[in-house]
Formats: structure tokens, sequence, C-alpha cells
């Protein structure tokens, strides 16, 4: 808890995950502002707080997807492997919070419920659920782009008898699979990641399937000492390519194209990529995957070739190949045995575009076809993404707008950091942003420290209030589904486009044209003195 009871605070910063933790650092200890942080959970950690499903691992190496801002926290953090799994990276976000002494400043298990702006005072009031309201200069979410776990409104689910969890919500405590048939509803990265781990302990786990999914082998290892080294020793290199990149990945960009090489060469490029594993199958082999179907089209088909000759049942192994999108226009998983689980005697695949589910009953699930006997049902059914948690809390810009209102059609921002009409409200990773299409660590990074200076400028400056104009934000939306239109990206019903949610918008809400560019656009946007926001003294 805080120590601090001030009514009065320069920032509130919602949420303590990388990025709520990062800003109180740099608005604190960099900028020397009153800062504090509600946190909803009872630790810090975010995603990785929450997140404690069987299998649970990042698909980011772990020397990227970590902070680059401290040079000591870098030398002195070891990481055990490749892709750590969660209690690890949870590990690693409460030695942060140990290190930079920021707990003092974090209230946990406390919800922003309201936040409303005060023209007059040039401040945000800010409610939480444990009756807390305070003013603050400015409002920073750092609510997470995949906090707002969905769990999908299935008849019968009130009635059912055995256990059931939310991945995005998982018993502390563990669940022991042992002896149990458990069900499995979803097969985004979650679900793949989990189905192993649960097949290796319950007595029989069915998989509920509604789209199949491209996955690549992760090939997780230990992080031997040496490679540690070399690491530790080129970081600023690493950090600055990772900085530099289209997705936040220190790869060397492809500039390859797919369809400039023979059926040999490509077989080639993606034999060794797909042995060496992770996200270099996407980034680091063809640049033109994102943008031609024909080019896809060749990375599509050798996972599928893949999965046919990995997966013993010729049946089995169609169903799981996915077949109705390109490959990368939803988020990629990366497995360890996912398609290898299949042929164990105790996992059985549900097809539910064959067999839709009906109902759950008492006693498990019955699609139109069969009733399956469970004991347990795992939703691995993903989130209500980039907007949900922060749509959650009643925000309430100039004049009272809601924000609810504001984006009942999707979300509207400028360049993903503001909204018009809510005056200092900042929003890390926001909708318009690379966020979600890149390894994130480095996009938050970039987001807090641009709110840093802006912050720091608007003190220098004496400025009371910045928001954006509504002509900046009406550019960049178009501009942010401009650069969508360009690419592969809007022929896949996904979270990206908010189609996994009934009666949610459809719109492409994270933004396409790399994080290099990206990243430039707004150096350039603070160089002007902050082109396209309008500056109150
Ligand atoms: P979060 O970590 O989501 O933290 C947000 C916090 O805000 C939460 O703790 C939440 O409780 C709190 N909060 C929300 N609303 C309120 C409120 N109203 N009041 C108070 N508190 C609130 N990204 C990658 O780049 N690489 C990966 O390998 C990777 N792996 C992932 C694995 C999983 C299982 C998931 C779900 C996501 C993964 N991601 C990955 C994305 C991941 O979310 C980000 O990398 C990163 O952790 C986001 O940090 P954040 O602080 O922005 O948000
Ligand atoms: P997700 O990608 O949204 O996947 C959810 C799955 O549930 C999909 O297969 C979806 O099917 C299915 N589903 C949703 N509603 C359903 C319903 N009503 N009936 C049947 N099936 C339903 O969610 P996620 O797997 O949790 O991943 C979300 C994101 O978190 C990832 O994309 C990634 O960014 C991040 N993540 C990363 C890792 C990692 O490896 N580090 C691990 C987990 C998550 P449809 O496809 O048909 O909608």
């Amino acid at each position: 808890m805080s120590d601090r009871i001030a009514s009065e605070l320069d920032a509130v910063i919602v949420g303590a995950g990388f990025s709520g933790l990062y800003m109180l650092h740099h608005a604190r200890d960099v900028l020397g502002l009153r800062a504090r942080v509600y946190e909803a959970g009872d630790g810090v950690g975010g995603t990785w707080y929450w997140n404690r499903y069987p299998g649970a691992r990042c698909d980011s190496e772990s020397y990227y997807y970590s902070y680059s801002f401290s040079e000591e926290l870098e030398q002195e953090w070891e990481w055990s492997s490749k892709y750590p799994e969660q209690p690890e990276i949870l590990r690693y976000l409460n030695h942060v919070a140990d290190r930079f002494d920021l707990r003092r400043d974090i209230q946990l298990g406390t919800r922003v419920t309201a936040a409303a702006w005060d023209d007059e005072r040039a401040r945000w009031q800010v409610s939480t659920d444990a009756g807390d309201t305070v003013m603050a200069r400015y409002l920073i979410s750092a609510v997470g782009c995949l906090s707002a776990a969905n769990v999908p409104d299935i008849a019968g689910l009130d009635r059912f008898e055995g256990a059931w969890y939310h991945t995005g919500a998982w018993p502390h405590d563990g669940v022991d699979f042992s002896g149990q048939r458990v069900s499995l509803i979803g097969t985004g990265s979650t679900g793949i990641q989990a189905t192993p781990v649960i097949a290796r302990e319950a007595d029989h786990l069915t998989v509920f399937q509604r789209t199949p999914n491209y996955s690549v082998p992760a090939r997780n290892a230990p992080l031997t000492p040496e490679v540690a080294a070399e690491i530790k020793a080129n970081y600023r290199e690493i950090r600055r390519k990772a900085r530099e990149s289209f997705g936040g990945f220190p790869f060397d960009p492809s500039v390859r194209s797919a369809l400039d090489h023979s059926e040999e060469e490509r077989r080639a490029i993606y034999e060794s990529l797909w042995e060496e594993g992770g996200f270099k199958f996407l980034y680091g082999s063809f640049f033109d995957i994102f943008f031609n179907e024909d080019a896809n089209a060749t990375a599509a088909e050798f996972i599928r070739e893949r999965i046919r000759a990995i997966v013993e049942d010729p049946a089995v192994a169609e169903k799981l190949c996915p077949h109705d999108h390109p490959y990368g226009s939803k988020r990629p998983p990366i497995d360890t045995d996912y398609f290898e689980t299949f042929n164990r005697d105790n996992v059985t695949l549900v097809d539910l575009r064959e067999t839709p589910i009906e109902e759950i009953t008492a006693r498990g699930i019955r699609t139109t076809t069969e009733h399956h006997d469970v004991d347990v049902i795992v939703f691995a059914t993903g989130f209500d993404a980039m907007t949900g948690s922060l749509l959650k809390i009643d925000i309430r810009g100039r004049g009272g707008l809601s924000l609810r209102d504001k984006w009942a059609a999707g979300p509207r921002s400028y360049l993903g950091l503001q909204v018009a009409g809510f005056p200092n409200l900042f929003t890390i990773t926001g909708p318009g942003s690379p966020s979600v299409l890149s390894n994130m660590p480095v996009s938050i990074e970039q987001h807090v420290e641009w709110i840093g200076q802006c912050i720091a400028h608007l003190r220098e400056h004496g400025v009371s209030s910045i928001e954006a104009t509504e002509d900046a934000e009406d550019a960049w939306v178009d501009h942010v589904a401009e650069v969508a239109s360009m690419t592969l990206f809007q022929k896949a019903s996904s979270w990206y486009l908010g189609a996994n949610i009934p009666g949610k918008t459809r719109v492409f809400m994270p933004y396409v044209g790399g994080v290099f560019p990206y990243r430039q656009r707004c150096d350039d946007v603070a160089a002007k003195g902050y082109e396209g926001f309008s500056l109150t003294s």
C-alpha cells in the first residue's frame, strides 16, 4: 500500500504491468512528479500476474522481452532460457519493483472505476473501488491491451457442476488436473501453450477448436553462460536493432521476396527457420508475407505440410490445418509440441466448425452431435483486446464527453497516445500505435519516454493541458486504416479487429506502419512543438 496520503497528485497511472512500472519510475524518479499507480490485482506484473495457466511463457525471447532503460538491470538479471515461463517473468517484474523502490507509490487491489476531467482546474478527478478520490494533472493509462478476459456467453455455464477457469485469471495455487477429464476451448497462443502441458497431467483432454491456427516451434533452450555473456556484451546494439526494426525484434530485416526464389530455395529457407524456431519464421523469412497473398501462401502451405507430417491421424491433421486466413494475419503462436500432442491417446480434437457447441450442461459440453463428459473447462478464449480494460473505466473528458460514446464505432486517437476531447490523458500502447503488433517492451518504453518528454516540455513552458486536435486525430485514424488496408491483416477475423467479441465494432486497432517509422513520426511531432496537439497555458 502507498504510504502517501496525497489527494492531489501530478500523475495517476492505472496498471502495474510492464507499462505502469516503468511509467512510475520515469514520472517519479526522472521527472520528479508526485505519482501514484493504482493496480486492480494484488500484485505487480500485469499479464504475468494474471496469466498463470500451465505452459504460460513469453514468445519474444527473454533478452529482448525485457526493459532496456537501465544498463545495471540488464547486466545483473540472469534469464534462464530463451522463453522463460510465467513465474520467472513475474519474478523479474517484482525485482524491478523492488530495485527501483516502486512499491511505496503503488496501491494494489484497487481498481480505477471513473475519471472525469475538471476543465476549470485542468485536472483529472479519479475514483477507485476502494473509495479513493484523487485529483491529478495527468492521467496515464497503463491498463494493458490484453487484460480484460473474455469468457464467452455459452448457455448453461452457470449450471456446470465441475470447475471452470479462464487462463487470464488463473488460480494462484494452480489447478491439479490429475485424474481429471479436461476440456479446453480456444486455440490461440494461450490454448496452444496450455494444451501439451494439460495433456501430460490430465486423464483426458478434449480440445475444442473453432479456428485452426498456424504455429511454429519455439525450440526453447537454456541460455548458456556463453550466450548470456555475449548478449550482455552486445546489449546496446541489440536494443538499437530492436528499436529501429519493423516489429521491435532485433533481427536483421528480410529484404527477400518469397516470389523471387525457386521452390527449392524457398523451402530451404523455411526449413532452416523452422528448425531455428520462434518469430524469425515470420519476421526473418520474406518481407512480402504480410502484403502479398501469393508470397503468404508459400509460408502457409509449408506450415500445413509440417502439420500433416507431425500428426499421425490424417483426419485430425486436416482439421488442424489452418485454411481461412493468411499466415500472420492473426498473432501467430509459437509452440512446444502442440501438434505432437494430438498423437497422444488421451487427447481428442473437436472441430467446432463441424459440430458447434450447443450448451454447457451440469456434466459437460454438448455439441450438435455429442455430449462430452468433463470435470473441468478451461477457457483459453482470449481478451476484449486493446479497448476492453480502458472502456471498463467511466472516463469523461471535456464537457462530460464519455470515452465509451466516443469510441462506440471503434477507437479514435492521435498516434495511439491521446484522444481529442480528453486533455492530459495519455494511453500507453493505445489503439492506433504499434503495441500488440510488436515485441511490446520496445513499444512500451517508447511511449513512456515520449510521454515523459512531453510532460517535461509542458512543465518547462508553463502549459497546463495538452490535447490532440480533432483534425490530427482524424488524419491519424485515416492513416492507420489506410496502412492496414495495404496488408493481409484485414483478411482474418482476429482480435486485432475486435472480431472475437460479439457486438464489438470491427475496426483494425493497432498501427501496422512499423515500430521505427512510428517512433520517427512521434519524435517529429514533438520536435515540431507537439504538432497536432493544442497546448493551453
Ligand atoms: P498488462 O501487463 O496487461 O498490465 C495492465 C495492468 O493494468 C493489469 O495488471 C490490470 O490488472 C491493470 N488494470 C487494468 N484496468 C485497471 C483499472 N481500471 N484499475 C486498476 N488496474 C487496472 N507481448 C510480447 O511482446 N511478447 C510476449 O512474449 C508476450 N507474451 C504474452 C503472453 C500472454 C499470456 C499474454 C496475455 C500477453 C503476452 N504479451 C506478450 C502481451 C503482454 O500483454 C505485453 O507484453 C505486456 O506484458 C503488457 O504490459 P502492460 O503493462 O502494458 O499491460
Ligand atoms: P486469442 O488469440 O483471442 O484466442 C482465443 C481462442 O479462443 C481462439 O481460438 C478463438 O477462436 C477461441 N474462441 C473465442 N471465443 C470462442 C467461442 N465462443 N467458442 C469457441 N472458441 C472461441 O486469445 P489468446 O490465445 O489468449 O491470445 C491472445 C494474445 O495474447 C495472443 O494473440 C498474444 O498476443 C498474447 N499471448 C501470447 C502468448 C505467448 O506465446 N507469449 C501466449 C498467450 C497469449 P477464433 O480464432 O475462431 O476466434
